[in-house]
């Protein structure tokens, strides 16, 4: 039986036929026309007026919070829940996350914790800087992080970042082309950074983009990305970084651009025909579908209750004896040892939930008849344990 891989790249005669164009023209460093046109376009599904590309998301993410002036001193909200690379893009600033817990609707930071924390727990000092009382440090942004491509709770957290006037950079790697009560993202947050990493719903094999409104702010991260050079005679104005994306990367992207809307559908089809499958099955339950927003199904999968019969490291063992490729989902922020001393709020839920997630077969390019045999190959483990 051949091998069903959890998420890999779904490549077509469209992205040869870019990259063949990029060696033809031999423009295929990070200056291009598909850097450009790639940027343009992905701001545009986003909403936002600018497009920074990035050689990933974490570098987006860390472009984002380094040229929001944010640095060692400052914390960022950001829930436990995440990828690492969330919390290294803090890291890599100076910054320290301020670790929160999730809402179990949605899977997304929990807005209402976050509201008590700032309310009990921080001041405004004398600068006009909200401060944690405890240590001093700024409270300089909050990182949401749409999990699974789904937006986290942004009307709530919108007040909040008005009303305790700190800046939202959210961290949307894998909800590019996701609607919010019926609009893009983009205005939703201060700045909103997508991955195209290589396991992402499009790829450019790696790569990132910042997206944003505000002129000065986009046009700062460019620079700082681009060594922050000031002329062509090796003048630069600051310690900048080599983050850009190639035109390779964006040749590839502008491709995977054009099957955006077929692979939403598909990952779609995947995550409807999972949850009809598992919501049935005793001490299983389906990844949460918050009713209020729209999500682009990233990854599916199912969540093992603690009463069931076996563990999710077992189901993963016995999916990959039967050639399925299935794995357990992230594993917090505050139980990772680089970041033991990261501040952290309670973690009731995303304790009680992380360990019993495991992520099934999503690829684009899965097949009924291939989801089908996962399906059964699940329902036979569970039923035979
Ligand atoms: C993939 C991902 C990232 C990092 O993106 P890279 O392109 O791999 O650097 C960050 N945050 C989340 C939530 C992700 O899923």
């Amino acid at each position: 039986m051949n091998y069903i891989p959890l998420a890999i790249p779904n490549m077509s005669e469209a992205e040869a036929t870019n990259l063949q164009k990029c060696i033809d023209d031999n423009f295929v460093s990070s200056v291009g026309q598909f850097v450009t046109s790639f940027e343009s376009e992905v701001a545009a599904l986003s909403g936002n007026q600018h497009g920074v590309a990035m050689g990933s998301g974490t570098q987006a993410l860390h472009m984002a919070l380094h040229c929001l002036g944010i640095g060692a001193g400052d914390l960022v909200i950001l829930p436990s829940f995440t990828f690492i690379a969330s919390a290294n893009a803090i890291s890599h600033t100076g910054a320290k996350p301020w670790l929160f817990d999730i809402e179990p609707t949605s899977w997304t930071i929990d807005v209402d914790q976050i509201s008590e924390a700032l309310e009990q727990k921080c001041r405004r000092s004398a600068g006009g800087n909200l401060e944690l009382i405890e240590t001093g440090e700024r409270v300089a942004a909050i990182m949401p992080v749409y999990t699974l491509g789904t937006p986290a709770n942004m009307d709530q957290l919108r007040r909040l970042s008005e009303t305790y006037n700190i800046p939202i950079v959210a961290d949307a790697a894998a909800a590019i082309g996701v609607a919010y009560r019926g609009q893009p993202i983009g205005a939703l947050a201060d700045l909103t950074c997508y991955s195209f990493n290589g396991n992402k719903t499009i790829t450019c094999g790696g790569g990132g983009l910042v997206s944003g409104d505000n002129v000065a702010l986009m046009e700062r991260i460019k620079h700082v990305s681009s060594t922050a050079r000031v002329t062509k005679n090796y003048d630069h104005d600051q310690v900048g970084y080599n983050y850009r994306m190639t035109n390779l990367q964006a040749a590839v992207g502008a491709a995977q651009l054009g099957r955006l809307q077929d692979f939403l559908k598909t990952k779609r089809r995947i995550r409807a025909r999972y949850d009809a499958a598992f919501s049935a099955i005793d001490n299983v339950s389906i990844f949460p579908s918050p009713e209020d927003r729209g999500s682009t199904n990233w990854f599916s999968g199912l969540v093992l209750e603690s009463a069931a019969s076996l563990n999710p490291g077992d189901l993963c063992e016995a999916l990959g004896r039967m050639n399925i490729e299935a794995r357990p989902f992230w594993k917090p922020v505050h139980l990772q040892q680089p970041y033991q001393d990261a501040p952290t709020e309670s973690q009731d839920y995303t304790e009680s939930i992380w360990h019993r997630i495991v992520t099934l077969p999503c690829s684009t390019d899965l097949t009924v008849e291939d989801q089908d045999r996962v399906i059964e190959a699940v329902k036979t483990i569970l039923s035979t344990s």
